[in-house]
């Protein structure tokens, strides 16, 4: 990472309080495992940091979606002997070869699927550690309950000549975020059935697991063998509607700052970047924040973003470019150099993820998951 590059701006990644929201997240589900979800690159923290630290605090698994993302965590260093690694996103033809060599739990939601871990598990001479996944209703991936009992056979076939071991049975919820939510309860009972019923049929799994960020903090019933957090994990709530962070006990992770790179005085009735959106009501000063649609920054945040400047919430002006974006600050003339500071935990008074998220009408899992490669991430408190 360039000097220069940290100078601009920087995405600080606390690991001390993901450590501690790991703790505070094993606290809800205590006889449950804890598989710690570090998919598109730690939801933007930095996976490997991440996966390490939640680790040091307890978790047994690692969840991802892309195969290659679980591959690099063993090319991390993360041996079978650290933690268990399930992936769930595989397209035809992907590295099931190597994901058997690199002792990967591999999602299977269908035939297909199944027929390539076989053939993999058959090239190495390894078992193919398998998972199956159940739709019990959210509608995207998993085996739809009417082509169950054919999947389970197939897999307990292949179990039988030893060329697959069925480590899992899973399945995701649509609607943990919104308690009450009426299909929560037909969720979890079509979990509990399929579960029994390639439990009847012969199946011995490792783990049965359902649960999301916000089925570990609010539905106890859901915790089954094992959680599956992302967004809790990074200090997020799930939603608003669940509680705020603190509400948890949870601390957000990530704070973005960047230098200010200009300071100058304007007059009135000035245009502020593309479109002139927006027009400086009378002799002010305009502040120039080096951080775009290019590092994540959501367009769609263009007048409404929320900035800390020395001490003071201030408004994106105008239009987020794919570099830089401006904010009126009102007469102020900070020094060049000064932070802006983006969001983080908020208790120094800085704006939060949430506060972004509903500026930019979106999640604040998408808010820090799409800050950019250019974005420098520095870790701080690596060692517990
Ligand atoms: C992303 C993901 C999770 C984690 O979800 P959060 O809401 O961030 O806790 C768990 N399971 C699966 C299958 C996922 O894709």
């Amino acid at each position: 990472m360039s000097e220069s590059a940290t100078v601009r701006a920087r995405a600080e990644i606390d690991l001390a309080a993901l450590r501690d929201n790991v703790r505070a997240l094993r606290a809800r589900a205590p006889r449950a495992a804890f598989m710690a979800v570090v998919k598109a690159d730690g939801y933007g923290h930095g996976m490997v940091p991440v996966a390490r630290a939640a680790l040091d605090a307890g978790a047994t698994w690692l969840g991802t979606a892309m195969p290659e993302e679980a591959l690099a965590l063993r090319a991390a260093g993360i041996g079978p002997d650290r933690a268990r690694v399930l992936c769930w996103l595989w397209a035809p033809g992907g590295p099931w070869r190597e994901g058997v060599e690199a002792g990967l739990d591999m999602s299977v939601s269908g035939s297909r699927a199944l027929r390539e871990a076989v053939a993999a598990a058959r090239g190495a001479g390894l078992p193919a550690r398998i998972q199956l996944k159940a739709d019990t209703g959210l509608g995207r991936g998993g085996c739809q309950p009417a082509d169950w009992p054919a999947l389970v056979g197939e897999a307990l076939a292949a179990e039988g000549e030893g060329l697959v071991r069925v480590t899992g049975l899973w399945s995701h919820l649509a609607c943990a975020d919104e308690p009450g939510h009426p299909s929560i309860a037909p969720q979890l009972a079509r979990f509990r059935d399929m579960v029994r019923y390639a439990e009847q049929r012969g199946a011995r799994p490792e783990v049965r697991h359902i649960a999301n960020s916000p089925a570990t903090l609010a539905l106890p019933e859901s915790h089954f063998d094992l959680v599956r957090p992302g967004i809790a994990m990074y200090g997020i709530s799930p939603s608003p509607e669940l509680g705020t962070p603190a509400d948890f006990g949870l601390r957000p992770v990530m704070r973005l700052s960047a230098s200010m790179v200009l300071v100058k005085r304007v007059p009135g009735g000035h245009g502020v970047s593309y479109g002139h959106t927006y027009v400086t009501p009378g002799a002010t000063t305009l502040g120039l924040v080096p951080l775009g649609y290019g590092d994540g920054i959501p367009r769609h945040a263009s007048g409404s973003g929320p900035v800390l400047v020395d001490g003071k919430w201030r408004t994106i002006a105008g239009r987020v470019a794919m570099d830089q974006f401006v904010v009126d600050l009102g007469g102020d003339e900070p020094p060049e150099g000064t932070q802006a500071v983006l969001f983080g935990p908020g208790d120094l008074g800085e704006p939060t993820a949430e506060d972004w998220a509903q500026a930019a009408g979106t999640i604040a899992y998408e808010i820090v998951t799409r800050i950019g490669a250019r974005v420098p991430r520095v870790h701080l408190h690596e060692r517990s």
